[in-house]
């Protein structure tokens, strides 16, 4: 018997879509919440550009990279597409992750949404930058992001500045044995978002929590955003 013909790589990208979205629904249902309100992210770090590519046409329109740098190494290749920064940016990056990413979503202090407000003034002055920003909510060492007490300190600066717009929150969260574990940490992020946004109208509703291993729960949290690599591309590589 002839094997059968392997699933092409832009087939799988569509099935695995397929089954997120239904995940998604699912999730969303169980809480009242509209699907549609949930966008994917595809996280690419470590994948091809012929495969990020495979993957914009089986529908994933929104994408991210972790590292400037590799977003740099893949512009050429890759054509279109809305792109979010999801990791740590350091203050020398800042002006190319403006000219490379449509949202930044780990602005993780005050210093840089300042300097990000005035670059984006410059590069793009009709419309501010859209940002969120990174909350540590579990206050763990390992994690970036703002203390949430700093963060009140620090947001009117912030929904002052003129040259970016915060969309909302954003969180990674521990690493952790059982999805269920992770719960809490979207419980608190969504939390923190409402009680913020009931004092600072600026503040956006969008909430980026949730992976691979746990976004159903983060729907049912609220999640707005679903940040998810493995889960579409499958495993990466180990760093050596
Ligand atoms: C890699 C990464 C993801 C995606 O992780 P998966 O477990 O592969 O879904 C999400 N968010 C951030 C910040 C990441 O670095």
């Amino acid at each position: 018997m002839p094997a059968a013909p392997a699933v092409s790589d832009r087939e799988g990208l569509s099935l695995a879509r397929a089954s997120i979205l239904e995940r998604i629904g699912e999730a969303a249902v169980r809480v009242g919440r509209d699907p549609a309100a949930i966008e994917i992210v595809a996280v690419t770090k470590t994948v091809a550009a012929d495969r990020i590519r495979a993957a914009m046409e089986a529908g994933f329109s929104t994408l991210a990279e972790n590292r400037v740098q590799e977003r740099i190494a893949k512009a050429e290749a890759v054509d279109g597409g809305r792109w979010h920064l999801v990791g740590p940016l350091q203050s020398n990056k800042a002006r190319r992750a403006i000219e490379l990413f449509e949202m930044i979503e780990t602005v993780d202090s005050l210093d840089l949404a300042q300097r990000l407000s005035r670059i984006a003034g410059e590069l793009r002055p009709a419309s501010p930058l859209p940002v969120l920003l990174q909350v540590n909510v579990d206050d763990d060492p390992a994690k970036a992001g703002f203390d949430p007490a700093d963060l009140e300190r620090d947001l009117p600066v912030i929904l002052d500045l003129p040259g970016i717009a915060v969309d909302g929150l954003m969180t990674v969260g521990r690493l952790i044995e059982t999805a269920a574990l992770a719960r809490p940490t979207f419980v608190a992020l969504r939390a923190l978002s409402e009680r913020l946004r009931s004092r600072h109208a600026g503040l956006g509703p969008a909430l980026s929590m949730g992976m691979s291993e746990d976004y159903p729960i983060a729907v049912e949290e609220g999640a707005t955003l679903v940040r998810l690599g493995r889960a579409i591309f499958g495993a990466r590589p180990t760093l050596g």
